[in-house]
């Protein structure tokens, strides 16, 4: 049979709230196992600071609690912030702790073994806990900070920072690997008659509806990016120039073809893209450039369409 408990550890005053009492006696079966102790504690403490990466922190954490006691997993959710960290591997037995700090939620940890948990040992985990508090909540801001410093805010893409970092990831990815890595500049079509007719507020508008018809056709691996203003480059790993084309092709039209109006007027948006594969030896500053360069044709050629260069 196994066993599951549920509380919540409220940081602010320490105090635990234990909503499952019986399910938690019944675990009680030995005391002898003790785990915490002040070594232990202290050591946590100062392994703790080492780190402001959530998943070094999580998991030097565990790896503290598999010294004091037998644990075979833990994991942590926050899906608020969509944040996912599994160490170990599942067992039987299981209790949980909803972590909230001043009213944060902090997220949630489980813990699991193949044995029962012995009262003394929730005990022991939950004092443990305590040293979590700070290191865990400066992470999470930590994290916060980091996401924000790479997200485009008006539309939730990836921002100029965050294209670099990719791209640089993904060109070496494509030199170790021998694959081909293609890129696309798109750019809207006369966006500033959009401002200048319909107003600044519904120019934002239509970016996000760009951005949302754009992800629409790209998978979950693409990088779709705003450099600025209306220009978008999405990086195409391990995909050939033919692909990458196709792609484009199915922007273009999934944005030349889609509802957008303003009260029942039907507003045409237009993008231009341009599409480069990349070429040996070349870097990430060449290829954006020269990916802007087919754009800047397709802009010449009479916008609406997408111009491609391996
Ligand atoms: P083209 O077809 O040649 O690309 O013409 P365009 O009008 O799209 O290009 P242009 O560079 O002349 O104008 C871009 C406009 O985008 C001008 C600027 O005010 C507007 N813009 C830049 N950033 C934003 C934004 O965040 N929101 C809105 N609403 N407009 C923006
Ligand atoms: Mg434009
Ligand atoms: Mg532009």
């Amino acid at each position: 049979m196994n066993s599951t408990s549920d509380n919540t550890i409220d940081f602010d005053s320490a105090r635990l709230k234990i909503k499952s009492a019986s399910a938690r006696a019944s675990t009680s079966v030995n005391s002898s196992a003790q785990p915490s102790n002040g070594q232990i504690q202290q050591s946590l403490s100062q392994l703790l600071q080492t780190s402001l990466e959530l998943d070094k922190i999580l998991g030097l954490f565990f790896a503290t609690l598999q010294q004091a006691m037998e644990l075979d997993s833990m994991e942590y959710r926050h899906e608020a912030r969509a944040l996912q960290f599994d160490f170990g591997h599942p067992a039987l037995h299981r209790c949980s702790y909803r972590l909230t700090h001043m009213g944060d939620f902090l997220g949630e940890l489980r813990f699991s073994r193949s044995k029962r948990f012995t009262e003394a040992q929730l005990q022991g985990l939950e004092s443990l806990l305590g040293s979590l508090l700070y290191p865990l909540r400066n992470a999470l801001l930590y994290q916060e900070a980091i996401t924000c410093a790479l997200i485009d805010p008006l539309t939730g893409c990836g921002n100029r920072l965050a294209m670099d970092q990719a791209l640089s990831r993904d060109i070496k990815h494509a030199i170790r690997k021998r694959t081909e890595l293609c890129m696309l500049v798109i750019d809207i079509d006369h966006f500033k008659n959009i401002n200048d007719t319909y107003g600044h507020a519904f120019g934002d508008e239509a970016l996000k509806a760009t951005v949302s018809a754009c992800q629409s056709c790209l998978r979950d691996v693409d990088g779709l990016f705003r450099l600025g203003g209306e220009e978008f480059v999405v990086v195409l790993s391990d995909t050939n120039l033919t692909d990458a084309r196709m792609i484009a092709e199915r922007i273009r039209n999934a944005i030349a073809t889609m509802q957008f109006e303003l009260d029942g007027e039907a507003i045409p948006l237009t993008v231009s893209i341009g599409v480069a594969r990349r070429r040996s030896d070349e870097n990430q500053q060449g290829l954006y450039e020269r990916c802007d360069q087919q754009m800047y044709k397709a802009k010449r050629a009479g916008r609406n369409r997408v111009i491609a260069e391996g």
